[in-house]
């Protein structure tokens, strides 16, 4: 984990600072270049008396810009001299500039490289965050090109039976100079752009052939098939073509639809309640499950969930985490069991990451959960096994009665020349 999280990190930073001219290095040399050429133009255009030197505003802007208001003033000043006594004021008859001219010249230099550093100050950091958004946006539409991106599945399994009921899809990127990276490092930057939209639907393509196949797999071996569920974002949800594309990729695979589950955040659903409502009806009719995600953490859309397709809460893992310390959640995750059962719709616990959260889920009645507890999400090679076995997990008692014990599969790891193979993906 921490090592997965420094390559998020580091890959977010460097971005950033690649993302602006970005070492100060070549913040310098730009400024540097900027000033040169202002002044070769003002030269060679006859000097500062044909010409009114608003070329040096550029260089003096990126300074601002790139490096604050000290930056600002010292090039301004750096300025007023190449457009003052390095330029006469008449190049062609050689008429040297007065000194009170490029004085004046020279403080309203530095009041604008000044002036303009405070103005631009505030909002900084959002050109940063757009630029380096943008940026990973292009990388992403090159790695999706070069086959960078791939898929881990996530078990979710039955505590009650200790079978696998389906397995959650979640996207990865084999960056080629930061190693594996999580979601939470690009999917936000691909969010800000259409490229989510390709990257939810190479995830929902390899999903519905890996369905396929586990499908058979599972039929070999008696066994149902699992539900693999795919996570939409919000840019996909209020596109007015995400029911088409969902169809054409159900279509093009062969899978059978019921077989596909997919997920959107209850924040989603709460921004818009009646184009939510519209499109989840869209896409139920193609005859997928629908899951809402992080469930609980939307606020209002208690109120509102009836109004939506769904078959399936995820309780959020916030809930998870606080469960045995913090009574409220104690209480908001046995009181959905009771909604889940009074709206019909199954609930999964995700997040189950250590035994006290799994017996008291089990108190409470649960039966489906996913968390690091059971299993990590895997390389799809690792989920074959799974899928044919009766019981991979242990089954413990649910509602009460003997809940003791460690699952009796080793706990399943990521990572491993397995697990990192790129042969096991295709
Ligand atoms: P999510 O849909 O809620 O997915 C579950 C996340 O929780 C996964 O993180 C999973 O690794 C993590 N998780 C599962 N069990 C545990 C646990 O016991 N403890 C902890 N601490 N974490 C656990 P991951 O893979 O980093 O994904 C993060 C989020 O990125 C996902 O949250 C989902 O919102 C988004 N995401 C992932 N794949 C895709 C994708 O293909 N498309 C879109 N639009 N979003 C995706
Ligand atoms: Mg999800
Ligand atoms: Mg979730």
């Amino acid at each position: 984990m921490p090592a997965r999280w420094r390559a998020g990190d580091r890959f977010a930073s460097v971005a950033l600072r690649r993302s602006l001219a970005a070492s100060p290095f070549a913040g310098l040399v730009v400024v540097g270049i900027g000033l040169v050429t202002s002044w070769l133009v003002v030269y060679l255009m006859g000097g500062a008396g044909n010409l009114v030197p608003h070329l040096f505003y550029v260089p003096i802007l990126f300074a601002a810009v790139r490096f604050g208001p000290v930056a600002a003033l010292s090039t301004a000043l750096l300025a007023g001299v190449l457009a003052g006594p390095l330029t006469y004021l008449d190049v062609a008859t050689g008429t040297p500039q007065e000194l009170d001219r490029w004085v004046s010249r020279t403080v309203f230099f530095a009041t604008i490289g000044v002036g303009m550093a405070a103005l631009v100050r505030p909002s900084l950091p959002s050109v940063g965050d757009d630029l380096r958004r943008r940026r990973t946006a292009g990388h992403l539409r090159q790695a999706l090109d070069a086959g960078e991106l791939f898929v881990r599945y996530q078990p979710v399994l039955s505590m009650r039976t200790g079978a696998v009921y389906g397995v959650e899809a979640l996207v990865r990127w084999d960056h080629p100079e930061f190693g594996e990276l999580e979601p939470g490092a690009f999917v936000p930057d691909a969010e800000a752009s259409r490229m989510i939209q390709e990257v939810d639907a190479f995830v929902l393509e390899d999903a519905c052939r890996r369905a396929v196949h586990w499908q058979s797999l599972a039929a070999e071996h008696g066994r149902p098939a699992p539900t693999i569920t795919v996570n939409l974002s919000r840019a996909n949800l209020e596109g007015s073509d995400v029911i088409s594309s969902v169809r054409d990729i159900l279509r093009r695979t062969g899978v059978d639809p019921g077989q596909i589950c997919l997920e959107v955040t209850e924040s989603m659903l709460v921004e818009d309640v009646d184009v939510s409502a519209a499109r989840l009806a869209g896409l139920k009719t193609l005859g997928v499950v629908l899951a809402v995600d992080d469930f609980g953490t939307g606020y209002s859309s208690l109120s509102a969930i009836h109004r939506f397709p769904v078959d399936v809460l995820k309780v959020d893992r916030a809930f998870l985490a606080a469960l045995n310390r913090d009574p409220h959640a104690d209480t908001l995750v046995g009181a959905l069991v009771l909604l889940s059962r009074s709206l019909g719709v199954t609930l999964i616990a995700e997040g189950v990451e250590d035994r006290a959260q799994r017996d008291t889920l089990v108190e409470f009645g649960y039966d489906l959960v996913q968390g690091f507890y059971y299993a990590y999400p895997l390389m799809p090679a690792e989920i074959d096994p799974l899928v044919t076995a009766a019981a991979p997990f242990e089954a413990v008692a649910v509602s009460g009665g003997d809940v003791g014990g460690e699952p009796t599969s080793e706990r399943l790891h990521r990572g491993g020349d397995h697990a990192r193979g790129r042969d096991d993906r295709r």
